[in-house]
């Protein structure tokens, strides 16, 4: 049975599953698969979420802690993949009692979470300044068509990279080399300006056919009319994503548009993303789940 993604629909952190497989990979690496899950697996360039799965102790008040430290979505049979490892004194029979069927309760890192959403829904802004930039006065578009040195064209997204060393989002198309400083200085006051504005991210889950035909022309990639699409909107920009997102673009302290490189037929915008404090935000309110 595919793993359920509670976490496409819930921005709950802590929630119960029940042991579907538990296998030993390489080293103390264990592998185990639940019937549902809060963690986010990698994908779409984000970072997976980590954090605990806890068992009842067969001898102590105590739980038995198993460290969640990747989390992957095998493609074929819809498992997901709780990549990590028991504490090295577990006793041999608080191990063997973990099997199929036994509950546990998941928590995600918080901290961690807060992080690789903020970095994501960043993302999500980005692609949207980039409508806003190439729409006023100043365009940093040349002319609809594609110049042989790939300058000229629409820079949509390609490819976005969200994990904390070094994120980016890449575009198809090259901005000219006399306005890309101009552009990185346009670019930041639009994230100055998006971020101090409350702007919920919007997220539906729905078969394709029950979506406004607008908002379907917007999506990329083909898509049966019984397929279940999870759209996300952020500002004025929709698009199908599986990441985890902010519930508002304001719980974006600071981003900054760091450099803007073109190489080839691409325009890569590097950026950087730090998170608002949580103070007492509950952990159930730092995400976004299924708009009402
Ligand atoms: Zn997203």
């Amino acid at each position: 049975m595919a793993t359920k993604l509670l976490y496409l629909e819930s921005p709950a952190l802590r929630d119960e599953a029940i042991v579907q497989e538990i296998s030993p990979a390489e080293g103390q690496i264990v592998n185990i698969i639940l019937d549902q899950t809060i963690f986010h697996c990698q994908g779409g360039g984000q970072q997976s979420d980590r954090g605990i799965l806890l068992f009842k102790s067969q001898t102590s008040e105590k739980d038995v802690i198993f460290t969640v430290n990747k989390v992957s979505l095998e493609k074929d049979s819809g498992h997901v993949l709780h990549q990590g490892i028991f504490p090295d004194n577990i006793l041999q029979n608080e191990r063997e009692a973990i099997v199929i069927g036994t509950k546990c309760q998941m928590v995600v890192d918080k901290e961690e979470r807060l992080r690789n959403s903020t970095l994501h829904t960043a993302g999500h802004v980005i692609d949207f300044l980039m409508i806003l930039a190439n729409t006023a006065d100043n365009s940093f578009i040349d002319s609809p068509t594609m110049k042989p040195d790939g300058s000229g064209i629409d820079l949509r997204p390609i490819r976005g990279y969200h994990f904390p060393d070094s994120p980016y989002l890449e575009y198809a198309g090259l901005i000219p080399a006399n306005k890309r400083a101009q552009f990185v200085q346009v670019m930041q006051k639009l994230a100055d300006e998006t971020t101090s504005k409350s702007i919920p991210v919007e997220i539906t889950m729905r078969p394709f056919r029950d979506i406004p035909a607008e908002k379907k022309a917007l999506l990329k990639g083909d898509h049966s009319d019984d397929e279940i699409v999870r759209v996300v909107g952020v500002g004025g920009y929709i698009c199908g994503c599986g990441g985890t997102h902010l519930r508002d673009v304001n719980m974006i302290k600071k981003l900054t548009i760091r450099k803007v490189i073109c190489k080839g037929v691409t325009t890569r915008v590097c950026y950087s993303a730090e998170p608002v404090e949580l103070g007492d935000v509950p952990e159930d309110q730092i995400c976004a789940g299924l708009s009402r």
